[in-house]
Protein backbone atom coordinates (compact mmCIF):
# COMPACT_ATOMS: atom_id res chain seq x y z
CA UNK A 1 0.00 0.00 0.00
CA UNK A 2 1.26 3.54 -0.64
CA UNK A 3 0.40 5.94 1.62
CA UNK A 4 1.53 9.74 1.81
CA UNK A 5 4.20 10.76 4.82
CA UNK A 6 3.62 14.23 5.93
CA UNK A 7 7.45 13.38 7.27
CA UNK A 8 9.01 12.46 3.67
CA UNK A 9 6.62 14.33 1.49
CA UNK A 10 5.86 11.08 -0.90
CA UNK A 11 4.04 8.37 -1.07
CA UNK A 12 5.78 5.87 0.17
CA UNK A 13 4.81 2.17 0.76
CA UNK A 14 3.38 1.16 4.21
CA UNK A 15 5.82 -0.47 5.90
CA UNK A 16 5.95 -1.67 9.86
CA UNK A 17 8.34 -2.43 12.53
CA UNK A 18 6.68 -5.76 13.31
CA UNK A 19 5.64 -7.45 10.21
CA UNK A 20 1.94 -7.78 9.68
CA UNK A 21 1.25 -5.56 12.83
CA UNK A 22 0.35 -1.70 12.88
CA UNK A 23 0.70 0.40 15.96
CA UNK A 24 -1.73 3.54 15.41
CA UNK A 25 -2.23 6.44 17.37
CA UNK A 26 -5.16 9.05 16.77
CA UNK A 27 -5.04 12.43 18.55
CA UNK A 28 -8.02 12.50 20.03
CA UNK A 29 -10.78 15.94 20.77
CA UNK A 30 -10.27 18.32 23.11
CA UNK A 31 -13.66 17.46 24.94
CA UNK A 32 -14.91 21.42 26.06
CA UNK A 33 -18.05 21.64 23.03
CA UNK A 34 -19.15 19.11 20.56
CA UNK A 35 -17.35 18.09 17.67
CA UNK A 36 -18.19 19.80 14.91
CA UNK A 37 -18.29 17.83 11.47
CA UNK A 38 -14.76 18.96 10.24
CA UNK A 39 -13.26 17.27 13.58
CA UNK A 40 -15.33 14.49 12.32
CA UNK A 41 -14.03 14.36 9.07
CA UNK A 42 -10.54 13.63 10.14
CA UNK A 43 -12.08 10.48 12.81
CA UNK A 44 -13.69 9.11 9.20
CA UNK A 45 -10.98 8.97 7.06
CA UNK A 46 -8.86 7.43 10.31
CA UNK A 47 -11.36 5.33 10.58
CA UNK A 48 -11.34 4.14 6.61
CA UNK A 49 -7.68 3.58 7.59
CA UNK A 50 -7.71 1.69 9.96
CA UNK A 51 -10.43 -0.48 8.38
CA UNK A 52 -8.75 -1.14 5.35
CA UNK A 53 -5.64 -1.92 7.05
CA UNK A 54 -7.40 -4.59 8.88
CA UNK A 55 -9.23 -5.69 5.64
CA UNK A 56 -5.85 -5.70 4.19
CA UNK A 57 -4.58 -8.41 6.80
CA UNK A 58 -2.57 -6.08 9.39
CA UNK A 59 -3.33 -6.52 13.48
CA UNK A 60 -3.86 -3.36 13.77
CA UNK A 61 -3.64 -1.81 17.60
CA UNK A 62 -4.83 1.60 17.70
CA UNK A 63 -5.09 4.15 20.97
CA UNK A 64 -6.29 7.41 21.30
CA UNK A 65 -6.22 10.24 23.67
CA UNK A 66 -9.10 12.37 25.35
CA UNK A 67 -7.65 15.73 26.08
CA UNK A 68 -9.65 16.96 29.29
CA UNK A 69 -6.96 18.80 30.65
CA UNK A 70 -7.59 22.53 30.74
CA UNK A 71 -5.28 23.28 27.73
CA UNK A 72 -4.87 26.98 26.30
CA UNK A 73 -7.04 28.08 23.27
CA UNK A 74 -3.68 29.07 21.66
CA UNK A 75 -0.98 26.57 20.01
CA UNK A 76 1.37 29.17 21.60
CA UNK A 77 1.00 28.42 25.18
CA UNK A 78 -1.13 31.38 25.45
CA UNK A 79 -4.98 31.93 25.44
CA UNK A 80 -7.80 31.17 27.75
CA UNK A 81 -7.96 27.37 29.09
CA UNK A 82 -10.39 25.95 27.01
CA UNK A 83 -12.25 23.53 29.41
CA UNK A 84 -12.79 25.88 32.13
CA UNK A 85 -14.30 28.13 29.92
CA UNK A 86 -16.79 25.16 28.80
CA UNK A 87 -17.34 24.69 32.41
CA UNK A 88 -18.24 28.51 32.78
CA UNK A 89 -20.33 28.47 29.74
CA UNK A 90 -22.60 25.57 31.18
CA UNK A 91 -21.82 26.07 34.72
CA UNK A 92 -20.69 22.53 35.28
CA UNK A 93 -17.04 21.36 36.49
CA UNK A 94 -14.39 20.94 34.23
CA UNK A 95 -14.91 16.86 34.98
CA UNK A 96 -18.68 17.12 34.52
CA UNK A 97 -17.81 18.95 30.98
CA UNK A 98 -15.11 16.28 30.37
CA UNK A 99 -17.57 13.46 30.69
CA UNK A 100 -20.41 15.17 29.06
CA UNK A 101 -18.25 15.87 25.33
CA UNK A 102 -16.52 12.73 25.66
CA UNK A 103 -19.81 10.65 25.66
CA UNK A 104 -21.29 13.16 22.70
CA UNK A 105 -18.26 12.59 21.10
CA UNK A 106 -18.61 8.99 21.33
CA UNK A 107 -22.06 9.32 20.14
CA UNK A 108 -21.53 11.44 17.25
CA UNK A 109 -18.72 8.28 15.88
CA UNK A 110 -21.44 5.62 16.32
CA UNK A 111 -24.12 8.14 14.15
CA UNK A 112 -21.09 7.99 11.81
CA UNK A 113 -20.20 4.44 11.60
CA UNK A 114 -16.84 5.52 13.02
CA UNK A 115 -15.27 2.92 15.41
CA UNK A 116 -13.68 3.47 18.62
CA UNK A 117 -9.80 2.60 19.06
CA UNK A 118 -9.47 -0.16 21.16
CA UNK A 119 -7.21 2.20 23.79
CA UNK A 120 -8.92 5.23 24.80
CA UNK A 121 -7.15 7.06 27.77
CA UNK A 122 -8.19 10.14 29.10
CA UNK A 123 -5.06 12.60 29.60
CA UNK A 124 -6.25 13.25 33.03
CA UNK A 125 -5.64 9.24 34.22
CA UNK A 126 -2.35 9.49 32.63
CA UNK A 127 -0.67 12.21 34.93
CA UNK A 128 1.42 10.31 36.55
CA UNK A 129 3.06 9.17 32.86
CA UNK A 130 3.48 13.10 31.79
CA UNK A 131 5.33 13.69 34.87
CA UNK A 132 7.92 10.38 34.51
CA UNK A 133 8.31 11.50 31.05
CA UNK A 134 9.13 15.27 32.06
CA UNK A 135 11.45 13.86 34.61
CA UNK A 136 13.39 11.86 32.42
CA UNK A 137 13.44 14.66 29.80
CA UNK A 138 14.92 17.01 32.52
CA UNK A 139 17.81 14.35 33.35
CA UNK A 140 18.73 14.01 30.37
CA UNK A 141 19.09 17.65 29.40
CA UNK A 142 16.67 17.83 26.92
CA UNK A 143 14.00 20.13 29.36
CA UNK A 144 14.78 23.27 31.85
CA UNK A 145 12.98 24.63 35.00
CA UNK A 146 11.83 28.61 34.18
CA UNK A 147 10.17 30.78 35.99
CA UNK A 148 8.20 28.14 37.61
CA UNK A 149 7.54 25.96 33.84
CA UNK A 150 9.56 23.20 32.75
CA UNK A 151 10.09 24.20 29.15
CA UNK A 152 11.45 21.92 26.08
CA UNK A 153 14.55 22.65 24.67
CA UNK A 154 14.75 22.93 20.95
CA UNK A 155 18.27 23.75 20.73
CA UNK A 156 19.04 20.10 22.15
CA UNK A 157 17.63 18.88 18.52
CA UNK A 158 19.21 18.19 15.67
CA UNK A 159 16.34 19.07 13.55
CA UNK A 160 13.10 20.31 14.77
CA UNK A 161 10.79 21.16 12.05
CA UNK A 162 10.66 18.00 10.46
CA UNK A 163 7.85 18.06 8.94
CA UNK A 164 8.16 21.78 6.75
CA UNK A 165 11.76 22.36 6.79
CA UNK A 166 11.48 24.84 3.54
CA UNK A 167 9.64 27.45 6.24
CA UNK A 168 11.67 27.25 9.23
CA UNK A 169 11.36 30.98 9.04
CA UNK A 170 7.36 31.31 8.24
CA UNK A 171 6.76 28.59 11.24
CA UNK A 172 8.69 30.48 13.85
CA UNK A 173 6.88 33.52 12.63
CA UNK A 174 3.42 31.53 13.12
CA UNK A 175 4.69 30.53 16.82
CA UNK A 176 5.18 34.62 17.86
CA UNK A 177 2.40 35.62 15.88
CA UNK A 178 0.08 36.99 18.31
CA UNK A 179 1.58 35.36 21.51
CA UNK A 180 2.89 37.25 24.43
CA UNK A 181 6.64 36.57 24.38
CA UNK A 182 7.56 34.15 26.68
CA UNK A 183 10.47 35.66 28.44
CA UNK A 184 11.05 32.13 30.18
CA UNK A 185 11.96 30.01 27.33
CA UNK A 186 15.61 30.30 26.11
CA UNK A 187 14.62 29.62 22.11
CA UNK A 188 12.05 30.92 20.66
CA UNK A 189 9.91 27.32 19.71
CA UNK A 190 10.87 26.08 23.26
CA UNK A 191 7.34 24.29 24.58
CA UNK A 192 5.75 23.87 27.94
CA UNK A 193 5.78 20.82 29.46
CA UNK A 194 4.68 21.61 32.93
CA UNK A 195 3.13 24.55 34.54
CA UNK A 196 3.38 25.88 37.79
CA UNK A 197 2.93 29.16 36.77
CA UNK A 198 -0.62 29.12 35.95
CA UNK A 199 -2.00 32.35 34.61
CA UNK A 200 -5.86 31.54 35.73
CA UNK A 201 -6.27 31.46 39.48
CA UNK A 202 -9.38 29.14 39.55
CA UNK A 203 -7.59 26.83 37.24
CA UNK A 204 -9.82 23.41 38.51
CA UNK A 205 -7.45 20.66 37.14
CA UNK A 206 -3.78 20.85 38.95
CA UNK A 207 -1.77 18.30 40.13
CA UNK A 208 1.44 17.79 42.62
CA UNK A 209 4.55 17.15 40.82
CA UNK A 210 8.33 17.52 41.73
CA UNK A 211 8.37 21.16 40.09
CA UNK A 212 5.22 22.00 42.60
CA UNK A 213 1.22 22.46 41.96
CA UNK A 214 0.28 22.48 37.77
CA UNK A 215 -0.64 20.69 34.84
CA UNK A 216 0.81 19.43 32.28
CA UNK A 217 1.74 21.18 28.89
CA UNK A 218 -0.75 20.05 26.01
CA UNK A 219 1.78 18.33 23.10
CA UNK A 220 3.34 15.88 26.82
CA UNK A 221 0.16 13.95 26.41
CA UNK A 222 -0.07 12.03 23.23
CA UNK A 223 3.37 11.00 23.58
CA UNK A 224 3.01 9.48 26.90
CA UNK A 225 -0.13 7.94 25.73
CA UNK A 226 0.97 6.48 23.05
CA UNK A 227 4.75 5.28 24.32
CA UNK A 228 2.95 3.65 27.33
CA UNK A 229 0.15 2.20 25.44
CA UNK A 230 1.34 1.35 22.30
CA UNK A 231 5.53 1.10 22.68
CA UNK A 232 8.61 2.24 21.52
CA UNK A 233 8.17 1.99 17.88
CA UNK A 234 5.20 3.49 16.40
CA UNK A 235 3.97 3.19 12.46
CA UNK A 236 1.34 5.57 11.85
CA UNK A 237 0.50 8.85 13.64
CA UNK A 238 -2.98 10.73 12.60
CA UNK A 239 -4.51 13.41 13.07
CA UNK A 240 -5.94 17.11 11.00
CA UNK A 241 -3.23 18.97 9.38
CA UNK A 242 -3.86 21.50 12.04
CA UNK A 243 -2.00 19.00 14.34
CA UNK A 244 1.23 18.91 12.32
CA UNK A 245 2.83 22.24 13.45
CA UNK A 246 3.27 22.61 16.68
CA UNK A 247 1.54 19.94 17.87
CA UNK A 248 3.03 17.08 16.16
CA UNK A 249 6.37 18.57 15.77
CA UNK A 250 6.62 18.97 19.77
CA UNK A 251 5.42 14.96 20.16
CA UNK A 252 8.13 13.79 18.12
CA UNK A 253 10.67 15.97 19.45
CA UNK A 254 9.84 14.97 23.37
CA UNK A 255 8.97 11.52 22.45
CA UNK A 256 12.47 11.13 20.39
CA UNK A 257 14.87 13.08 23.36
CA UNK A 258 13.07 10.46 25.39
CA UNK A 259 13.62 7.96 23.96
CA UNK A 260 16.81 8.53 22.17
CA UNK A 261 15.99 6.73 19.31
CA UNK A 262 13.48 7.20 16.32
CA UNK A 263 9.98 7.07 17.25
CA UNK A 264 7.50 7.56 14.46
CA UNK A 265 7.96 6.25 10.93
CA UNK A 266 5.15 7.40 9.42
CA UNK A 267 2.25 10.37 9.42
CA UNK A 268 -0.87 10.59 8.59
CA UNK A 269 -2.43 13.87 8.12
CA UNK A 270 -6.03 15.09 6.97
CA UNK A 271 -6.53 18.23 5.12
CA UNK A 272 -9.52 20.41 6.37
CA UNK A 273 -12.85 20.44 6.11
CA UNK A 274 -14.16 24.07 5.54
CA UNK A 275 -17.20 26.38 4.68
CA UNK A 276 -17.00 29.07 1.50
CA UNK A 277 -16.74 31.41 4.73
CA UNK A 278 -13.54 30.07 6.28
CA UNK A 279 -12.48 27.43 8.89
CA UNK A 280 -14.81 25.84 11.14
CA UNK A 281 -13.86 26.16 14.77
CA UNK A 282 -15.26 25.28 18.16
CA UNK A 283 -14.69 28.35 19.81
CA UNK A 284 -16.71 30.38 17.19
CA UNK A 285 -20.62 30.59 18.91
CA UNK A 286 -22.52 28.22 15.87
CA UNK A 287 -20.99 25.56 14.56
CA UNK A 288 -21.93 22.34 12.37
CA UNK A 289 -22.35 19.45 14.07
CA UNK A 290 -23.82 15.86 13.62
CA UNK A 291 -27.06 17.04 15.67
CA UNK A 292 -27.47 19.90 13.79
CA UNK A 293 -27.26 17.47 10.15
CA UNK A 294 -29.64 15.76 11.59
CA UNK A 295 -32.44 18.21 12.59
CA UNK A 296 -31.89 19.45 8.90
CA UNK A 297 -33.34 15.62 8.18
CA UNK A 298 -29.72 14.06 7.01
CA UNK A 299 -28.75 10.76 7.71
CA UNK A 300 -24.93 11.39 8.93
CA UNK A 301 -24.30 8.43 7.08
CA UNK A 302 -24.36 10.91 3.83
CA UNK A 303 -22.01 13.14 5.52
CA UNK A 304 -19.77 10.01 5.66
CA UNK A 305 -20.56 9.40 2.02
CA UNK A 306 -20.01 12.84 1.12
CA UNK A 307 -16.39 12.85 3.15
CA UNK A 308 -15.99 9.80 0.98
CA UNK A 309 -15.99 11.06 -2.11
CA UNK A 310 -13.44 13.55 -1.75
CA UNK A 311 -9.63 12.43 -1.15
CA UNK A 312 -8.08 13.47 2.19
CA UNK A 313 -5.32 14.90 1.01
CA UNK A 314 -7.41 18.02 -0.06
CA UNK A 315 -9.12 20.70 1.36
CA UNK A 316 -12.69 20.01 1.47
CA UNK A 317 -15.64 22.67 1.23
CA UNK A 318 -19.00 22.23 2.77
CA UNK A 319 -22.23 22.79 1.67
CA UNK A 320 -25.47 21.87 1.63
CA UNK A 321 -25.58 22.01 -1.62
CA UNK A 322 -23.06 19.72 -2.00
CA UNK A 323 -24.47 17.43 0.99
CA UNK A 324 -27.48 17.30 -1.01
CA UNK A 325 -25.86 16.06 -4.13
CA UNK A 326 -24.16 13.42 -1.86
CA UNK A 327 -27.79 12.57 -0.55
CA UNK A 328 -29.21 11.87 -4.29
CA UNK A 329 -26.15 9.78 -4.87
CA UNK A 330 -26.35 7.69 -2.04
CA UNK A 331 -30.39 7.05 -2.20
CA UNK A 332 -29.45 5.74 -5.94
CA UNK A 333 -26.93 3.31 -4.80
CA UNK A 334 -28.84 2.22 -2.34
CA UNK A 335 -32.08 1.61 -4.80
CA UNK A 336 -29.60 -0.57 -6.75
CA UNK A 337 -28.40 -2.31 -3.88
CA UNK A 338 -32.12 -3.36 -2.85
CA UNK A 339 -33.06 -3.89 -6.08
CA UNK A 340 -30.71 -7.07 -6.42
CA UNK A 341 -31.71 -10.50 -4.77
CA UNK A 342 -30.17 -11.74 -1.36
CA UNK A 343 -29.51 -15.49 -1.38
CA UNK A 344 -27.82 -18.08 -3.34
CA UNK A 345 -24.15 -19.58 -3.35
CA UNK A 346 -21.47 -16.82 -3.73
CA UNK A 347 -18.25 -17.20 -6.13
CA UNK A 348 -15.31 -15.73 -4.88
CA UNK A 349 -13.23 -16.43 -7.80
CA UNK A 350 -15.86 -14.43 -9.88
CA UNK A 351 -14.78 -11.34 -8.25
CA UNK A 352 -11.72 -11.31 -8.12
CA UNK A 353 -11.26 -8.32 -11.10
CA UNK A 354 -14.02 -6.27 -8.38
CA UNK A 355 -11.92 -7.12 -4.95
CA UNK A 356 -8.61 -5.43 -7.16
CA UNK A 357 -10.01 -2.32 -8.30
CA UNK A 358 -11.38 -1.62 -4.54
CA UNK A 359 -7.76 -2.73 -2.83
CA UNK A 360 -5.77 -0.99 -5.91
CA UNK A 361 -8.18 2.36 -4.97
CA UNK A 362 -7.80 2.06 -1.68
CA UNK A 363 -3.61 1.17 -1.71
CA UNK A 364 -2.82 4.20 -3.70
CA UNK A 365 -2.96 6.67 -0.71
CA UNK A 366 -6.23 5.37 0.01
CA UNK A 367 -8.32 7.33 -2.46
CA UNK A 368 -11.78 6.50 -1.36
CA UNK A 369 -13.32 8.45 -4.01
CA UNK A 370 -12.07 5.81 -6.21
CA UNK A 371 -13.42 3.09 -3.96
CA UNK A 372 -16.54 4.38 -4.56
CA UNK A 373 -16.14 4.49 -8.43
CA UNK A 374 -15.46 0.76 -8.00
CA UNK A 375 -19.35 0.10 -6.04
CA UNK A 376 -20.84 1.13 -9.08
CA UNK A 377 -18.71 -1.01 -11.22
CA UNK A 378 -20.02 -3.74 -8.66
CA UNK A 379 -23.01 -2.71 -9.96
CA UNK A 380 -22.90 -3.04 -13.52
CA UNK A 381 -20.52 -6.24 -13.31
CA UNK A 382 -21.56 -9.50 -14.96
CA UNK A 383 -21.71 -11.78 -11.79
CA UNK A 384 -24.80 -13.18 -9.53
CA UNK A 385 -26.43 -10.71 -7.02
CA UNK A 386 -24.77 -12.89 -4.59
CA UNK A 387 -21.63 -12.27 -5.80
CA UNK A 388 -22.39 -8.25 -5.43
CA UNK A 389 -23.89 -8.37 -2.12
CA UNK A 390 -21.09 -9.79 -1.10
CA UNK A 391 -18.47 -7.72 -2.49
CA UNK A 392 -21.16 -4.98 -1.10
CA UNK A 393 -20.71 -6.58 2.57
CA UNK A 394 -17.03 -6.43 2.16
CA UNK A 395 -15.94 -3.18 1.07
CA UNK A 396 -18.82 -1.60 3.68
CA UNK A 397 -16.67 -3.20 6.01
CA UNK A 398 -13.83 -0.31 5.03
CA UNK A 399 -16.34 2.46 3.85
CA UNK A 400 -19.31 1.97 6.77
CA UNK A 401 -21.40 3.66 4.73
CA UNK A 402 -24.16 1.17 6.12
CA UNK A 403 -24.80 -0.47 2.45
CA UNK A 404 -26.54 -3.31 3.31
CA UNK A 405 -28.82 -2.28 6.18
CA UNK A 406 -29.46 0.61 4.28
CA UNK A 407 -30.62 -1.67 1.03
CA UNK A 408 -32.58 -4.51 3.46
CA UNK A 409 -34.41 -1.22 4.94
CA UNK A 410 -35.51 -0.38 1.68
CA UNK A 411 -36.49 -3.92 0.43
CA UNK A 412 -38.82 -4.06 3.72
CA UNK A 413 -40.09 -0.97 2.77
CA UNK A 414 -41.17 -1.84 -0.74
CA UNK A 415 -42.09 -5.50 0.60
CA UNK A 416 -44.16 -3.31 3.05
CA UNK A 417 -45.86 -0.76 0.23
CA UNK A 418 -46.81 -3.74 -1.92
CA UNK A 419 -48.55 -6.03 0.78
CA UNK A 420 -50.33 -2.69 1.36
CA UNK A 421 -51.24 -1.87 -1.48
CA UNK A 422 -52.47 -5.82 -2.65
CA UNK A 423 -54.43 -5.54 0.91
CA UNK A 424 -55.62 -2.29 -0.52
CA UNK A 425 -57.03 -3.90 -3.50
CA UNK A 426 -58.39 -7.12 -2.07
CA UNK A 427 -60.79 -4.96 0.16
CA UNK A 428 -61.90 -2.85 -2.67
CA UNK A 429 -62.42 -6.58 -4.50
CA UNK A 430 -64.23 -7.34 -1.65
CA UNK A 431 -66.40 -4.43 -1.26
CA UNK A 432 -67.54 -4.61 -5.32
CA UNK A 433 -68.07 -8.35 -5.24
CA UNK A 434 -71.50 -7.22 -3.25
CA UNK A 435 -72.38 -6.77 -7.13
CA UNK A 436 -73.25 -10.11 -8.63
CA UNK A 437 -72.26 -8.60 -11.96
CA UNK A 438 -68.89 -7.30 -10.59
CA UNK A 439 -68.69 -10.88 -8.61
CA UNK A 440 -69.09 -12.82 -12.17
CA UNK A 441 -66.80 -10.81 -13.77
CA UNK A 442 -64.28 -11.64 -11.03
CA UNK A 443 -65.47 -15.10 -11.24
CA UNK A 444 -64.53 -15.37 -15.50
CA UNK A 445 -60.97 -13.49 -14.16
CA UNK A 446 -60.28 -16.45 -11.79
CA UNK A 447 -60.96 -18.51 -14.57
CA UNK A 448 -59.21 -17.22 -16.83
CA UNK A 449 -55.98 -17.03 -14.95
CA UNK A 450 -56.54 -20.60 -14.08
CA UNK A 451 -56.77 -21.42 -17.76
CA UNK A 452 -53.90 -19.30 -18.92
CA UNK A 453 -51.69 -21.24 -16.15
CA UNK A 454 -53.02 -24.58 -17.43
CA UNK A 455 -51.91 -23.27 -21.24
CA UNK A 456 -55.52 -23.32 -21.95
CA UNK A 457 -55.16 -19.98 -23.81
CA UNK A 458 -58.17 -20.64 -26.05
CA UNK A 459 -59.86 -21.32 -23.37
CA UNK A 460 -58.28 -17.88 -21.68
CA UNK A 461 -59.51 -15.94 -24.92
CA UNK A 462 -62.89 -17.44 -24.97
CA UNK A 463 -63.86 -15.62 -21.53
CA UNK A 464 -61.87 -12.17 -22.33
CA UNK A 465 -64.94 -12.66 -25.85
CA UNK A 466 -67.61 -13.52 -23.38
CA UNK A 467 -66.81 -10.42 -20.82
CA UNK A 468 -66.61 -8.37 -23.92
CA UNK A 469 -70.45 -9.25 -25.23
CA UNK A 470 -71.16 -8.17 -21.77
CA UNK A 471 -69.76 -4.63 -22.33
CA UNK A 472 -66.91 -5.88 -19.86
CA UNK A 473 -62.90 -5.16 -21.21
CA UNK A 474 -60.41 -7.03 -19.17
CA UNK A 475 -56.83 -5.02 -18.52
CA UNK A 476 -53.80 -7.38 -18.20
CA UNK A 477 -51.16 -5.09 -15.59
CA UNK A 478 -48.15 -6.67 -13.92
CA UNK A 479 -50.00 -6.66 -10.68
CA UNK A 480 -52.70 -9.05 -12.03
CA UNK A 481 -55.99 -8.48 -14.20
CA UNK A 482 -58.61 -5.65 -14.03
CA UNK A 483 -61.72 -4.72 -15.89
CA UNK A 484 -63.40 -1.44 -17.45
CA UNK A 485 -66.91 -0.90 -17.91
CA UNK A 486 -67.02 -0.57 -21.96
CA UNK A 487 -64.16 -0.77 -24.27
P1 LIG B 1 -9.70 19.04 18.56
O1 LIG B 1 -10.92 18.47 19.22
O2 LIG B 1 -9.78 20.51 18.31
O3 LIG B 1 -8.45 18.65 19.31
O4 LIG B 1 -9.60 18.40 17.11
C1 LIG B 1 -9.82 17.05 16.87
C2 LIG B 1 -9.28 16.65 15.52
O5 LIG B 1 -9.94 17.34 14.46
C3 LIG B 1 -7.80 16.92 15.32
O6 LIG B 1 -7.21 15.81 14.66
C4 LIG B 1 -7.78 18.15 14.45
O7 LIG B 1 -6.60 18.23 13.71
C5 LIG B 1 -8.96 17.89 13.57
N1 LIG B 1 -9.58 19.08 12.94
C6 LIG B 1 -9.78 20.31 13.49
N2 LIG B 1 -10.42 21.11 12.63
C7 LIG B 1 -10.65 20.40 11.50
C8 LIG B 1 -11.29 20.68 10.24
N3 LIG B 1 -11.86 21.85 9.98
N4 LIG B 1 -11.32 19.68 9.31
C9 LIG B 1 -10.77 18.48 9.57
N5 LIG B 1 -10.18 18.16 10.74
C10 LIG B 1 -10.11 19.09 11.71
ZN1 LIG C 1 -1.86 14.52 19.82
Amino acid sequence: MKLYNSLTHTRDEFVTHEPGKVTMYTCGPTVYHFAHIGNLRSYIMEDVLEKYLSYAGYDVKRAMNITDVGHLSSDGDTGEDKMLKGAKREHKTVMEIAQYYTDAFFADCAKLNIKIPEIVVPATSYVDHFIEMVEKLIADGYAYEAGGNIYFDTSKLDEYYVFNKQNQEDLAVGVREGVEEDGNKRNKCDFVLWFTKSKFDDQELKWDSPWGVGYPGWHIECSAISLNTLGEYLDLHCGGIDNAFPHHTNEIAQSEAYLGHKWCSQWFHVLHLNTNDGKMSKSKGEFLTVSLLEEKGYDPLVYRFFCLQSHYRKSLVFSWEGLDNARVSYDKLIDRIASLVPGGEVNEAACEKQLKAFADAMDNDLNTAMAVTALYDVLKAKISDADKLWLFERFDSVLSVGLLDAAAKKREALAREKAEAEAAAAAERAEAMKDPFVAEIYAAIDERAAAKKAKNFARADEIRAELLAKGVTLIDTPQGTTYKIGE
